[in-house]
């Protein structure tokens, strides 16, 4: 019998791990699950001025967060979750695996980079933020990629696996591949255009013929994960408990929209916490 927890987490930064912190204060069941432990934004920061009894760099602040995930026994899982489907119970899937939470908190973060025009309308029409899971619907076509950093090289090469040419715009210098069908361009495209379908890229040069295009970066916009998922703009549409529009999904963090700062992470994750744990039947906090 498959594990269903009362919660899956999805997101690995500072609201995906306060939530998975309250949920385990409140003996909850938890799956907290990520692309990465506490990433980029919070590695990379140069000096955090913001966040209560906090003095340091990103590093300085992931070694706290590491030593108290230690002490109180969180466990990180490294994945990346490319379906979110609801129903009792919720359905997660990350590439082959397929998890199950009765409730599930969304703190996948923003992407603040890499948009593309045309990106957000041709979504499900030709557009994906999944090779595993869209790759083979290519098989023998033309089609790009638009690779935000080297960690996404891999998945650019599973594509030409399958497409007969992957034209990757890669979005950092010094580029390479291993697979002979990828032509590197160091260059965004301005635009993904097309009719009912995507059919081209637009860029600097003119048009590139194109039926499919996959952006590989850290994160999806929320409604390609979840179907169904209310926003406005790039940000969750919620309410002050974290609610979303769908039962059960509640949304913590830089996905709900500004200020992006991680005090209002943490404590967005805290409240999705203890609303999830009453939607379950606990206590409302
Ligand atoms: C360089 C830099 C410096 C900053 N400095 C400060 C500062 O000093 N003070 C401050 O208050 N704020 C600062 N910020 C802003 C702060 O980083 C964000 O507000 C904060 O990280 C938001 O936390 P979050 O958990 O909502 O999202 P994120 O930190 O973005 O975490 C979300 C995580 O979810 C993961 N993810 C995304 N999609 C999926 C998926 N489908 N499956 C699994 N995982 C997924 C991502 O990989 C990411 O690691 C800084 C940001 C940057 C970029």
């Amino acid at each position: 019998m498959q594990t269903i927890y009362d919660v899956i987490v999805v997101g690995g930064g500072i609201a995906g791990y306060t939530a998975a912190l309250t949920l385990k204060n409140l003996k909850r069941s938890c799956l907290w699950l990520g692309a990465e432990l506490f990433g980029e934004k919070l590695l990379k920061a140069e000096y955090v001025r913001n966040f209560p009894a906090l003095v340091g760099d990103g590093q300085a602040f992931a070694a706290r967060l590491r030593e108290q995930m230690e002490k109180e026994g969180i466990v990180f899982t490294k994945c990346r979750a490319d379906g979110i489907y609801a129903g009792e119970p919720f359905t997660v899937t990350a590439g082959q695996e397929a998890y199950l939470g009765r409730a599930v908190i969304l703190a996948t973060g923003v992407e603040t980079a890499g948009a593309v025009a045309g990106e957000r309308e041709f979504l499900g029409r030709g557009v994906s933020y999944c090779a595993v899971c869209d790759g083979a619907l290519y098989k023998g076509k033309q089609i790009a990629a638009i690779v935000a950093s080297p960690k996404f090289a891999e998945e650019a090469e599973y594509l030409a696996g399958f497409a007969e040419t992957v034209h990757a715009f890669c979005l950092y210098r010094g580029a390479s591949f291993k697979a002979k069908n990828i032509v590197i361009h160091e260059e965004k495209p301005l635009a993904v255009a097309g009719g009912m379908r995507v059919e081209k890229l637009l860029v600097k040069e003119g048009e590139l013929p194109v039926s499919g295009v996959f952006f590989l970066k850290d994160s999806a916009p929320p409604a390609a994960l979840v179907g169904g998922l209310e926003t406005e703009g790039a940000a969750v549409k919620t309410a002050r408990d974290g609610s979303t529009n769908i039962a059960g999904l509640f949304a913590a963090g830089d996905v709900t929209g500004r200020p992006y700062q991680y005090a209002k992470a943490a404590g967005e994750g805290l409240v999705a916490a203890y609303s999830a744990h009453a939607y379950l039947g606990g206590a409302k906090a």
